[in-house]
């Protein structure tokens, strides 16, 4: 049984945490949102008083928030994580933020005397919640050996993907992909419904066929054919916003810039999320973006 702390219980970090509860370890767990305690609370998470409280005793803390603006504030300054963890606590950010970001957290810990890795994941809300999730990992080998033993516990598949920054450095690729995916599915699936061909059908085929893809089979954005995907509800109650979505394609874009490497198509996905951020669609699952066609 190890001593867990857990920054950032939403719609990812709760059900990942939950994971480490029901395999018997003390999580200590803390979210600026109200609602999200209460419910890490009715889940076994022993909610702490504070982000120091949080962390005072951890020998893991486990990060997975919006951005990286957000998590150099919960290491950062007095109340944060560098200044009230243990010495030998090990750090995990899971979150998905820039190169930048992650290089500065690096820099960060280290220059504390901390132990820590980038580690971010994907599977989306279905694989934290079946802990089936994929970690990538970027830090030193033996920390890859020591992380590996709470990972375990939420995922289906971890790999050691190098040294600092790697972890993130293959989430970003693995998303501009999947956002690509996504919109090229949006569109096919559009004009296969306006040319009269029945939803259900063409889905049916697309998944079977050259068109299949992780986004046609879990996040069809035409409602009707997939009961369980935000397109059937309106795009409400997202699993994966369109502001995360914008999040993740920016940051491989100007990962992309920085090195000279033009992205086309990640540009114009890019754009598309921006216009739905524009009109006031961020909070709706990213899906959305077939309402652009
Ligand atoms: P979310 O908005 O549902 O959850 C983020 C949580 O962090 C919220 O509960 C919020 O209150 C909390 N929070 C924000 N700032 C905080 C702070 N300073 N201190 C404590 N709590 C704070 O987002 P999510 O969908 O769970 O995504 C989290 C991260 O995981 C993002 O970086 C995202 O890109 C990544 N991710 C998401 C998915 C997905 O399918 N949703 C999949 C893979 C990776």
């Amino acid at each position: 049984m190890s001593r867990i702390s857990w920054i950032g219980l939403g719609r990812m970090g709760l059900p990942m945490a939950t994971h480490l509860v029901a395999a018997g370890h003390a999580v200590k767990g803390f979210d600026l949102s109200p609602d999200s305690m209460a419910q890490a609370e009715s889940l076994g998470i022993s909610p702490a008083d504070s982000l120091a409280d949080a962390v005072a005793e951890a020998e893991f803390v486990f990060t997975m928030l919006p951005q990286g603006a957000d998590v150099i504030g919960v290491y950062s300054g007095a109340d944060g994580i560098l200044a009230n963890a243990p010495a030998k606590a090990i750090l995990v950010d899971s979150s998905t933020i820039s190169i930048a970001s992650c290089t500065e957290l690096h820099q960060l810990t280290a220059a504390a005397g901390f132990n820590f890795v980038d580690a971010p994941v994907s599977g989306g809300t279905m694989g934290a919640e079946a802990g089936t999730l994929t970690f990538m990992v970027g830090g030193p080998e033996e920390l890859f050996a020591k992380v590996s033993e709470p990972i375990a516990l939420m995922s289906a598949n971890i790999f050691h993907t190098g040294g600092p920054t790697m972890g993130q450095a293959a989430k970003i690729c693995n998303n501009l992909i999947l956002f690509i995916n996504l919109a090229s599915t949006a569109e096919g699936a559009t004009l296969a419904d306006r040319l009269g061909l029945d939803r259900e059908v063409f889905w049916k085929i697309a998944s079977v066929s050259s068109a299949n893809s992780w986004p046609l089979r879990n996040w069809y954005p035409i409602p009707g054919v997939l009961p369980n995907a935000a397109s059937s509800r309106g795009f409400t109650d997202p699993t994966f916003t369109a502001r995360l979505a914008h999040k993740d394609v920016s940051l491989a874009v100007k990962a992309a810039q920085d090195l000279g490497v033009t992205l086309r198509m990640g540009e114009m996905v890019q754009a598309m999320y921006e216009s739905l951020l524009d009109s006031g669609r961020g909070e709706k699952d990213c899906s959305v973006i077939s309402e652009l066609m």
